[in-house]
């Protein structure tokens, strides 16, 4: 029923191998069990490095990689790893538990095309092209700068419309993100951002951005995290919903989804771990009909899958 197209259970993983997807473990807010209780049919999973780490990049990503084979996909074989549109769907009709693969930042590519084409091979078909500093690629929303593509981020633009890998806008600088708009022959996707009309964030979108992902058919997924949904002590479900309102007046309603970046940062009151999708459920019903519900949570995604991924 649902899908949820941004989370950080890897770079949890990874830190703390104490950690098991597979129990109910309070550390995690994606697990499993959680899985089931909110009804949770795809999840895409990030691959995430931080600053801090100095060593090789690519190298802590392929072990995240190889982390989300054998702890989430070879365990219990409870989840399949989607690569095309048509696997998603194949597997969804099965009932199965669907997981996508992305990268949350360029920088683990190194500045090599090889290495992009690579993560592509292990089943990776979405990446952002930033974090919040800047890479190889473009600068970040917190980078000063506020520099565009570099003439290596139009490289991978290219390369990721040919190999039909999504182009993720979450955290990338807004010059960046124009580039990305121009140059683009795919529709994008900000995976994990709300919007600045209602909560002036730098990680949210302005109204200018909003509107250039509804026109080229791209996909922005609302976020959880509680400094970007608003500026309240303990922001809820309502000012969540408040977003997506925002969105919907702006011509968007077809091409909202969830990203809810569970276990990457804090969620808001009443959405404290994907067990508690139910609760986000009952609210959107109250505020739209049926058909668009449907579409926020699960279609308006399937939906733009098919138009990107092979
Ligand atoms: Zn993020």
């Amino acid at each position: 029923m649902i899908i949820d197209a941004h989370c950080d259970v890897l770079w949890k993983l990874l830190n703390d191998r104490s950690i098991s997807f597979y129990n109910k473990d309070s550390r995690l807010h994606v697990n499993y069990p959680n899985m089931i209780k909110g009804k949770v049919d795809l999840q895409v999973f990030a691959i995430y490095i931080p600053p801090s780490i100095k060593t090789s990049k690519f190298k802590v990503a392929i072990q995240s990689i190889d982390d989300f084979y054998q702890m989430i996909i070879r365990q219990k074989n409870h989840l399949k790893l989607a690569t095309t549109y048509q696997e998603i769907e194949t597997f969804i009709g099965q009932g199965k538990k669907v997981a996508l693969l992305s990268i949350e930042g360029a920088e683990v590519i190194e500045g090599d095309l090889a290495k992009l084409r690579t993560f592509y091979r292990l089943g990776v078909r979405a990446m952002g092209l930033t974090w919040n500093q800047a890479n190889e690629v473009a600068d970040g929303v917190m980078e000063q700068r506020g520099g565009g593509l570099t003439s290596f981020g139009q490289e991978v633009v290219k390369e990721m419309n040919r190999l039909g890998m999504m182009i993720d806008v979450s955290h990338l600088s807004e010059r960046g993100f124009w580039d990305v708009i121009e140059r683009s022959e795919k529709p994008i996707l900000a995976s994990h951002s709300n919007t600045k009309k209602v909560c002036n964030h730098p990680r949210n979108l302005t109204d200018g951005q909003i509107k250039a992902i509804i026109k080229q058919g791209g996909m922005i997924g609302v976020t959880f995290v509680r400094e970007f949904t608003s500026t309240k002590k303990e922001p809820t479900i309502d000012d969540l919903l408040l977003h997506i309102d925002h969105i919907a007046t702006l011509g968007g309603i077809e091409q909202i989804g969830l990203g809810s970046d569970f276990d990457g940062a804090i969620p808001i009151k009443g959405l404290e771990n994907a067990g508690k999708l139910d609760n986000l459920v009952n609210a959107l019903l109250k505020h739209f009909d049926q058909k668009h519900v449907e579409g926020i949570l699960k279609e308006n995604w399937l939906r733009y899958y098919k138009k990107v991924l092979r």
